[in-house]
């Protein structure tokens, strides 16, 4: 469905209202009085990966941070204005969650623009800036996969993009010291887009292997 016509929007929120503040729904009852998430979800900004749709997640359930490429910066007191290190910090100290997951996904646009090359506007490139978090993998890919598509290449990107991520997450020490203690679990996980699948990161075998596997498969298995 593309939408062209703002109404749709606002027939949307008059759904959700009568869904959430009419008749039996009380959630925003105890949700107004406060929030208390139990997982922080970095995910992309891509408009085909909506977290609390992909994991049908009611108001509340979710702390969600959204970038370009669901990226998680290294801890740098020295940067100015640093949003993601901000919402991080703010799910982790303030809210205490008890597990994030980095949500990656295929066919990644911020991926491709690292991995392809895309420059909209040198002068002021911020998504080229942004995407260097990632140049350490890019450079293993391109060097490991020398021989393979930009499909492999990028695919294997997004998902180094996701371990190194989870890398970052420790650098920021209220992370570190709250996994060494069992209080919070960080998982990364990849939406298979062209499967409808979903895969988790596995330290133990530093691989992803499937969580949910494409419909049609799961029940052979
Ligand atoms: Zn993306």
């Amino acid at each position: 469905m593309t939408i062209h016509n703002i109404s749709h929007f606002i027939e949307g929120f008059q759904r959700f209202q009568t869904k959430y503040f009419d008749g039996e729904s009380k959630l925003y009852d105890k949700l107004s009085s406060g929030q208390k998430p139990t997982t922080l979800l970095i995910g992309c900004c891509d408009s085909r990966v909506d977290p609390a749709l992909l994991l049908d997640c009611d108001p509340g359930d979710i702390f969600v941070i959204r970038n370009v490429a669901n990226l998680v910066p290294p801890c740098n007191e020295a940067g100015n204005q640093q949003g993601v290190s901000a919402a991080i910090q703010y799910a982790i100290e303030a809210l205490n969650v008890k597990r994030v997951i980095i949500m990656g996904h295929e066919k990644c646009g911020g991926i491709r623009a690292l991995m392809q090359g895309y420059t909209p506007s040198p002068k002021l490139d911020f998504i080229g800036r942004w995407m260097t978090i990632v140049e350490p993998v890019k450079q293993q890919v391109l060097h490991q996969l020398v021989s393979c598509s930009s499909d492999e290449q990028n695919r294997a990107c997004e998902l180094g993009a996701i371990i190194l991520s989870l890398n970052n997450l420790r650098s920021f020490p209220w992370v570190a010291e709250r996994e060494a203690r069992g209080e919070l679990a960080l998982h990364g996980w990849y939406f298979d887009m062209s499967n409808g699948a979903l895969l988790a990161y596995s330290e133990r075998s530093d691989t992803f292997l499937p969580m949910v596997c494409p419909l049609g498969i799961a029940h052979h298995q």
